[in-house]
């Protein structure tokens, strides 16, 4: 419940030091994409403690959303796109890929009008057959928009549909990473900027390393 989750924020505030936390809903069949239990969460949480927090979830059927996850203390948004080839998500995500990219773009820019530029990104597995070419491209719209363009390496996990699925090449990551760290760098939203969420935590990824 809500009230768990801010519980267990505030104990992880008071005794780890935790600097920020993300909320994520998987792929929900609601219309909403989770947006409901995202901003009840957050709110239940902000009562409980002062926490950057990011949440996580697939475009919203209405863009009026993103205030209100605003109002209920959310500081910054992922909207993940994972793959970027339209005829790879259908065959890698069929489900996700229901929300074509266009509607991503449309809820971007309502999303950064509301969270503002580099407090919304978004989760790219590099690696799932995206070219360099198709995943700088999409980055530059993105940037442009004021998206973070959070590009990961994919992680082969046994067990899982894409278990034998190679991880990316330390040279291709190299050959996306380099000109997005100058890319993003040069729009103004470095990861360091980011208040809550995956490019600021940079765990997965060595983006910020190529920021300059
Ligand atoms: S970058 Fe990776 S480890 Fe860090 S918050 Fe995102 S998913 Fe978690």
């Amino acid at each position: 419940t809500p009230e768990q989750l801010a519980e267990v924020a505030r104990a992880a505030v008071l005794l780890d030091g935790v600097k920020h936390m993300v909320l994520t809903t998987g792929t929900p069949p609601t219309k909403d994409r989770g947006a409901q239990i995202l901003c009840e969460s957050a709110f239940a949480i902000k009562a409980a403690v002062d926490l950057p927090i990011q949440a996580q979830c697939e475009p919203p059927d209405d863009d009026k959303w993103f205030e209100r996850m605003r109002a209920s203390g959310i500081d910054t948004l992922g909207m993940h796109l994972e793959v970027v080839t339209p005829a790879l998500r259908e065959q890698i995500m069929p489900g996700k890929a229901s929300v074509p990219i266009s509607r991503y773009m449309e809820a971007f820019r309502a999303a950064v009008a509301v969270f503002g530029r580099g407090q919304v990104s978004t989760y790219i597995l590099a690696g799932l057959g995206d070219t360099a070419e198709a995943i700088l491209s999409i980055s530059r719209e993105l940037v442009d928009l004021g998206v973070y363009p959070f590009v990961v390496p994919f992680v082969p996990i046994s067990g899982t549909p894409l278990e034998d699925h190679p991880a990316p090449s330390p040279e291709f990551m190299k050959s996306v990473l380099q000109p997005l760290g100058a890319m993003v760098s040069a729009g103004g939203i470095r990861s360091a900027d980011i208040k809550a969420g995956c490019g600021k935590c940079g765990a997965c990824s060595s983006l910020s390393s190529y920021e300059v």
